[in-house]
């Protein structure tokens, strides 16, 4: 047994440490005196929220448990802000004579009331959109509604995509064509005719200099996207040849998503205004660089070149782009550009947080495991593995795993055979985890481990089971071994002693979390609380960003609920609830399938019909069962808190 932890001495902070909140927190996410996780929208030196009070809140008013995404938009306010304070700072420390006017690419995360948040925040930076298909470009167009609204049009485009565009510029909008494919050269010529209006155009160029990344793929020869230096001069001349040379004003490249090491955008930066200043002497009148995406997220917070990390700030990635683009500029002797960045992922990653609760444990070891080794006279394959658990021989740790391991095997082969009950199967496999166990704990107090002891912590550690679905909320994670933090939302005063791994709900074995982040690579486990009476919430941070338009209904699970936090420092928990978006619906969620749950409703009732009319049923029952069945489809698809479950309380004020 570990002795119990002394509660006195572990303090909130040590927790706050061990799960990194300074690290990948930046100073928006930390730990309270009561243990409590809290949100700083605004930062270090602003006002702070308990996440378990939006929690409550989210109950008591609005009826609405985790699994819960919160929005935070004051912090979605707050990264806008940063990133175009960043460029201003760098323009003015370089006295670049350009400006920067950045987009927010709507596939990153397209809900309403995100892309209205951060066209708000960034009014006084004229701020604009980018669009990557028909619906983005369709949301774009309704969103940006003043004159010279910066909207940038990339992915595949048709006949109608440019239609669409070209409406954007009758109204006065600044809409920019960027020519992702060659052929695109001539649909752009066509409709411009047969709508008599002109576009701005953009050249999307294939860079070498490689990617970095998990997104790496997106530039490259081999990408999807961009033109080659050949297709570059081949469509320059198609334009200047339909007298629409004038309409040319941008370049623009795109390296991938979390770019890790600022040297990659430092090279393609510098390659990509290398293709600025050729274009410009060709003769044309360019006015933009788009330097795309794959600013990072520090999700581990080691400020390193590891792929959940970025070895990079915001401010020195802003530096770099304005000093690079200046430097070849001057080399060349062109006028430097107006920077346009699309930058998504570091905006608008911060600003969720997924809520999921742990509803269970499955251990290795029975909590009444402790009785199994006192019996008199045990089967001779236990006595065994006591002689192991005890250590009698005081053998080395690997030889009395390799002799449990054998032990343990032996156990299964008689038991196949019928030559061993169940009963005492069950104590051989619990006496083998008790030795692992044992081994476990005695590796940390020696320095190195031998490789087939090395899975040991993972092996022996518990699964969380928690109510949600991999599939829906952090399909990144399952597709891509994205890594997100995780930490859980209260009780950071006492020690976390409980090595565990989460699982979701799903039927999938692939349904769960068993990697997490550290400051050195990643970790196997996470130490998590025993489970009590109250409720135990789980945090996982930084999630805003692509999670939650990739989730899909493995299972059937749907979208989860969803609140939307902002600051009030009239309220004396100093936030308050200003939307909420239920989650689906079994009914909704059986309706993308073609089940209708009027067509199912109408089934059950014939069946019990008919057992009603057989005397299996009373008519009473029968109606009962029938309203069981309607209540279900009314209800959300993850897991009901058991009937007599507690509401979650308020931790502080009112
Ligand atoms: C996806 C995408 C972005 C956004 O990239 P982030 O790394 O999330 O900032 C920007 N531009 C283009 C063309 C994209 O495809």
């Amino acid at each position: 047994m570990k002795p119990a932890p002394d509660k006195s001495t572990w303090t909130p902070q040590q927790s706050a440490e061990y799960y990194g909140l300074p690290r990948w927190g930046q100073g928006h996410f930390c730990a309270d005196d009561d243990g409590f996780v809290c949100v700083r929208p605004l930062g270090e030196d602003g006002p702070s929220i308990r996440i378990a009070d939006v929690l409550a809140e989210a109950e008591a008013e609005h009826g609405l448990r985790p699994p819960l995404t919160i929005r935070v938009q004051d912090l979605l306010r707050r990264r806008v802000e940063m990133l175009n304070e960043a460029f201003r700072r760098a323009i003015e420390q370089e006295a670049y004579a350009g400006n920067y006017r950045g987009v927010f690419p709507i596939k990153v995360n397209q809900l309403r009331e995100v892309v209205e948040e951060i066209l708000d925040a960034g009014r006084a930076y004229d701020f604009g959109l980018e669009a990557g298909s028909k619906p983005e470009l369709l949301i774009a167009l309704s969103q940006l509604d003043r004159k010279g609204d910066l909207l940038i049009c990339n992915g595949y485009k048709d006949m109608d995509y440019i239609r669409a565009a070209l409406l954007g510029v009758r109204l006065g909008r600044e809409v920019i064509l960027v020519i992702e494919q060659f052929s695109e050269v001539d649909a752009i010529i066509k409709v411009t005719r047969e709508m008599g209006v002109e576009p701005n155009i953009g050249f999307r160029v294939k860079l070498s200099a490689p990617g970095e990344g998990k997104w790496a793929t997106s530039t490259g020869d081999n990408a999807k996207f961009g033109l080659t230096a050949a297709e570059i001069v081949a469509a320059a001349k198609k334009l200047k040849r339909a007298k629409m040379g004038h309409c040319l004003k941008l370049v623009h490249f795109h390296i991938g998503s979390q770019v890790p090491n600022i040297l990659t955008i430092k090279k393609a930066v510098s390659e990509a205004a290398r293709f600025y200043c050729e274009i410009c002497k060709m003769g044309f009148a360019l006015k933009y660089l788009d330097v795309g995406g794959g600013l990072g997220i520090d999700y581990d917070g080691s400020r390193t070149n590891f792929e959940s990390s970025m070895n990079y700030s915001m401010g020195e990635y802003a530096r770099d782009i304005v000093f690079n683009i200046k430097n070849v500029c001057e080399q060349a002797e062109i006028p430097v550009p107006d920077i346009i960045s699309e930058s998504g992922r570091a905006l608008v990653a911060p600003h969720s947080i997924l809520v999921i609760e742990a509803v269970d444990r499955i251990v290795k070891i029975p909590e009444e495991a402790d009785k199994l080794t006192t019996k008199k006279k045990p089967h001779p394959l236990l006595a065994d593995l006591i002689y192991i658990l005890e250590n009698r021989d005081n053998h080395g740790a690997l030889e009395r795993f390799h002799d449990a391991q054998q032990k343990k095997e032996e156990a299964a082969n008689l038991f196949s055979l019928g030559y061993l009950d169940l009963a005492t199967r069950a104590k051989a496999d619990t006496l083998f985890w008790q030795i692992c166990a044992k081994i476990q704990a005695s590796l940390k107090a020696e320095g190195y481990v031998p490789e087939d002891l090395e899975n040991l912590g993972a092996l022996l550690a518990e699964q969380y089971v928690c109510n949600f679905s991999v599939f829906q909320s952090l399909l990144d994670h399952w597709a891509l071994d994205q890594l997100f933090p995780i930490a859980p939302l209260q009780r950071l005063g006492e020690e976390p002693t409980i090595e565990a791994t989460l699982v979701d709900i799903t039927c999938d074995s692939d349904g769960k979390v068993s990697e997490f982040v550290d400051l050195e690579d990643v970790r196997h486990s996470l130490r998590l609380h025993p489970l009590g009476k109250d409720p135990y919430f789980l945090g996982i941070f930084l999630v805003g960003a692509y999670q939650d338009i990739m989730g899909d209904l493995h299972n059937l699970f749907g979208r989860v609920n969803e609140v939307h936090v902002f600051l009030e420092e009239d309220e004396e928990d100093g936030f308050y609830i200003e939307e909420t978006i239920r989650g689906f619906s079994t009914d909704e969620v059986l309706n993308f399938i073609q089940h209708k749950g009027a067509d199912l409703t109408r089934a059950m009732k014939k069946q019990i019909d008919t057992a009603t009319r057989n005397d299996i049923v009373k008519p009473r029952e029968g109606v009962r069962l029938l309203n069981l069945y309607t209540d279900m489809l009314a209800q959300k698809t993850y897991l009901r808190p058991g009937d007599n479950s507690k509401p979650i309380k308020k931790k502080s004020g009112g």
